[in-house]
């Protein structure tokens, strides 16, 4: 029940990810009143601090929606004093088993109920995922009826092979129940809209199919670099970081059949069917890049702290899927990821067939292009449609326009957009699996990823990465891949 009493361990309190995205996300849902009454904070890391100096932490980084107001400094006043750390060692039992007496001593043995639940979030490098877990399991999990909930980060493993080993190290002390694997992208307002856009409303599905969409295109680009995170990509690339898991989820939900119900093993399954029936990926069906110095000064990949001398390491990658299913074989779909790009921006963008028997005497212009659904997730969230219309007036004229759904026009509650994470740790909560990953799931992912990985990695291989400026449109292959199947990747607004 929601309103069962709640520990919350954050196992890696110190880190960036804990100070940015989680304890942010946890405080938010106090501040809306989305947490049980009863309920405690746990910091847990290896270095020294006390209860003090961790709660100046997380009102240091205080990032969420609300970070201001009266309100806020009245619900961070009565949050703070729930927040306790606890100093241990991922890999010694003891210290879970002292955390457990903690959390016995400080809340739980103060409780009139007699259920309490725990979630442990695992904000750690993937190293310690499997210790921490049998820590968990061995000495911290909930007592009598209460539940144990894990929070596993990315990456789930870097291939097919580490997968399978952190899937039985996780297995072997949790159940697939007890497990959520994040992928915050599917928290996100838009990802999550792409359901209710598809199964909601009559027009888009008679024509998401072969016979109407051209080609699909999912792009992620952003305007910086590696700054400061060099040692963790070098290690991992652009292809593990953004398209294995964040943009093939959005693949997932834009292309799957429709689920039996929202279930979450309903949805996951269609996910699942669907990511079976894309064909294997091999090296050619990738473009590779790695930004490059620039002469007004920008840096080259290479020349950050921690990229090791001549790293092939690729910041920039396209790649196209092919489905084999009635849907959608013979369409394109085309993804693109990079770093020290030209914009930010994350987007869909359904690319729809010509106009048969065209009366209009042809198409005489690129700005007549092919109708374009667009779903922009960030930034500025949008769902628009690119539609060709007469200018008004006394002409027969014919221009582009747009049917638009912009959300900062459209919704005032748009303002207000919560973070993924806390949709995500909300959903933890109220053990709502739809958003998280399924251990098959990610088998799957893995299983497509990884010979094309293999083959760009080898030692002699012949995907090199090409050079593109910092702050450009990315390398020319990406251009000449989507040539290769008959598409260009949209340069619309
Ligand atoms: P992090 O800052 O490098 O590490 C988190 C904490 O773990 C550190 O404060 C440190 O705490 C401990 N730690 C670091 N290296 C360790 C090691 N080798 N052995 C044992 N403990 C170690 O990591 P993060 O950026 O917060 O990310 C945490 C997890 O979330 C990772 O799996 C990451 O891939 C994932 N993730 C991060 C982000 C992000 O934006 N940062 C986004 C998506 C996913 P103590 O030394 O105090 O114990």
């Amino acid at each position: 029940a929601r309103h069962a009493p709640l520990t919350l361990v954050v196992v890696g309190a110190s880190g960036d990810l804990a100070k940015k995205k989680t304890f942010p996300a946890i405080f938010s849902l106090f501040y809306h009143d989305l947490l049980p009454d009863d309920f405690v904070v746990y910091g847990f890391a290896r270095r020294e601090m006390s209860d003090e100096e961790f709660r100046e932490m997380i009102l240091g980084t205080l990032t969420c929606r609300v970070i201001d107001g009266a309100k806020c400094a009245e619900r961070m006043d009565a949050f703070l004093p729930r927040c306790f750390y606890h100093k241990g060692t991922y890999h010694d039992p003891a210290t879970f088993a002292s955390l457990d007496e903690a959390i016995v001593a400080n809340f739980e043995s103060r409780l009139t109920e007699s259920v309490a639940n725990r979630l442990f979030y695992l904000a750690v490098p993937p190293s310690v995922f499997a210790p921490s877990a049998e820590g968990v399991n061995d000495s911290a999990r909930a007592k009598g009826n209460g539940w144990t909930r894990v929070v596993v980060e990315k990456p789930f493993g870097r291939d097919s092979a580490s997968y399978a080993t952190l899937r039985s190290a996780l297995g072997a002390v949790l159940s697939e129940d007890e497990i959520y694997r994040i992928d915050h992208y599917c928290g996100k307002e838009l990802v999550q809209n792409l359901m209710t856009l598809r199964f909601a409303n009559a027009v888009f599905e008679p024509i998401w199919n072969r016979h109407h969409v051209e080609s699909v295109q999912i792009v992620f680009k952003e305007p910086f670099g590696v700054e400061g995170r060099a040692g963790y990509f070098d290690n991992i690339g652009i292809v593990r970081d953004i398209m294995q898991n964040h943009l093939l989820q959005v693949f997932a939900l834009l292309a799957m059949e429709p689920p039996v119900s929202l279930h979450a093993e309903d949805i996951r399954n269609e996910k699942v069917k669907l990511l079976r029936s894309v064909l294997p990926l091999a090296a050619d069906d990738f473009a590779l890049g790695q930004y490059a110095a620039t002469a007004d000064g920008k840096p080259g990949y290479t020349e950050d702290d921690g990229v090791p001398a001549g790293s092939r390491c690729p910041t920039f990658a396209s790649c196209v899927l092919k489905v084999n299913n009635a849907r959608w074989a013979g369409v394109p779909i085309l993804i693109k990821a990079g770093k020290a790009l030209d914009e930010r921006v994350a987007e869909v963008r359904v690319q729809f067939k010509p106009v048969a028997g065209d009366i209009f005497g042809g198409r005489p212009s690129r700005a007549l292009a092919n109708n374009e659904l667009v779903i922009r997730v960030q930034p500025d969230e949008a769902i628009y449609m690119r539609i060709v219309s007469k200018v008004p007036g006394l002409t027969s004229r014919m221009e582009e326009a747009r049917l638009n759904l912009f959300y900062r026009h459209a919704w005032e509650e748009s303002k207000d957009i919560p973070d993924a994470y806390e949709r995500l740790i909300l959903d933890v909560i109220q053990g709502e699996k739809s958003l998280f990953i399924r251990d098959d799931e990610v088998e799957i992912a893995w299983d497509l990823f990884t010979p094309a990985l293999t083959e760009m990695e080898a030692e002699d291989s012949s995907v090199v990465p090409e050079a593109y400026p910092y702050g450009s449109a990315g390398p020319a292959n990406s251009d000449m891949l989507a040539e290769k199947h008959g598409v260009r990747w949209s340069e619309r607004a």
